[in-house]
C-alpha cells in the first residue's frame, strides 16, 4: 500500500496546502510533458514521468511541493519527436499550451507562492511555456504583485561535459536526435524498467533528416523519418547511466533552485 506523499500538492487537504503556502513559501514545481509516442521499447510518458520524478526528488530535499504535471504538450515535430502523425501522440493547440500554463501559474500566485519552477520534459514546449509565463507575469505586475519568480527548466540541460562522455563515448548526438535514445532510455531503465522492453529497439535509425521542415506533417513528406518513431539508437542506453544523470539532474537542480531563490536566508 502506498503512503501519503509530503511533497504532492494533490494529496494535501486544502487547510494543510493553506498553511504551508503561508507559512513555507515553499518552491512549487509544476511539471510539463507531452504524451508522445516514443519508439518501440519506451512508453509515451517519458516526458511527463522523467521532470516528474526529478521534480519530486527535489521538492523532498528543498521542502518544495510539487503539483500535478501538465500532461498534454505541443505538437510533436519530426525532427524533435518524430511528428504528431503517430498514433498514440496527443498534443496541445500553441493557444492551449500557453493559456494552460498562464491559468495554472496564475492560480499559484493567487494562492500566494512566489517560487515556481516550470519543469519541462518536451522540448516543443519550450517558446509556449515562455509564452504563458510572460502573460501571466504581465498580469500579476498590473495587479500589483511584483515579488513572483519563476524558473523555466529543461532538466536535460544539466547534463555535465563528463557525464556526456561515459553516456556517449563514441560523441553526443544532439538533443533532437535524442528523442527515445540513450538518455531517455537510460533514465526509464533506472527509474521504471518495468515500462521498458530492451528488446524492441529500433533498427532504422538514426534518423537523417535536411536542414528544413515540410508540412504536412506524413511519412510520405517525410522519407527518411524511421518509421519506428525513435530517431537514434538507445542500445548504449544503461540503468547505471541512467543513474549517473538522474542524480547529476537532481542535484545540478536543486543548486539552482537553492541559488535562485535564496533558500536558505531568511524570508522577507
Ligand atoms: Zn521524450
Ligand atoms: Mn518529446
Amino acid at each position: 500500500m502506498s503512503t501519503k506523499d509530503p511533497v504532492r500538492i494533490e494529496q494535501l487537504n486544502w487547510m494543510e496546502y493553506e498553511a504551508r503556502m503561508k507559512e513555507q513559501q515553499p518552491v512549487v514545481f509544476i511539471p510539463v510533458g507531452a504524451l508522445e509516442q516514443h519508439g518501440p521499447h519506451l512508453p509515451m510518458n517519458c516526458d511527463e514521468l522523467i521532470p516528474r520524478e526529478i521534480s519530486e526528488d527535489v521538492a523532498r530535499t528543498i521542502n518544495g511541493l510539487v503539483a500535478p504535471s501538465l500532461n498534454y504538450g505541443y505538437k510533436s515535430q519530426p525532427r524533435t519527436g518524430g511528428g504528431n502523425h503517430f498514433p498514440g501522440t496527443t498534443s496541445l493547440s500553441a493557444e492551449a499550451m500557453i493559456l494552460s500554463v498562464r491559468d495554472v501559474v496564475m492560480e499559484f500566485a493567487r494562492h500566494g507562492a512566489r517560487r515556481l519552477v516550470l519543469m519541462d520534459g518536451h522540448s516543443e514546449n519550450t517558446m509556449f511555456i515562455i509564452e504563458g509565463i510572460d502573460l501571466a507575469l504581465r498580469e500579476l505586475f498590473r495587479d500589483g504583485i511584483t515579488d513572483m519568480k519563476i524558473l523555466r527548466i529543461g532538466y536535460y540541460e544539466f547534463t555535465s561535459a563528463s557525464t556526456e562522455k561515459v553516456v556517449w563515448p563514441d560523441g553526443f548526438p544532439s538533443w533532437p536526435l535524442e528523442h527515445a535514445g540513450v538518455m531517455e532510455t537510460s533514465v526509464m531503465l533506472y527509474r521504471r524498467p518495468d515500462l521498458v522492453d530492451m528488446t524492441k529497439l529500433a533498427t532504422d535509425v538514426p534518423a537523417q533528416f535536411p536542414p528544413y521542415d515540410v508540412y504536412p506533417v506524413t511519412f510520405e513528406n517525410l522519407p527518411t523519418l524511421p518509421r519506428s518513431g525513435a530517431l537514434n539508437s538507445a542500445k548504449l542506453a544503461t540503468a547505471e547511466k541512467g543513474k549517473l544523470m538522474f542524480n547529476e539532474y537532481v542535484s545540478g537542480i536543486a543548486l539552482a533552485v537553492t541559488d535562485e531563490f535564496g533558500l536558505g536566508k531568511k524570508l522577507k
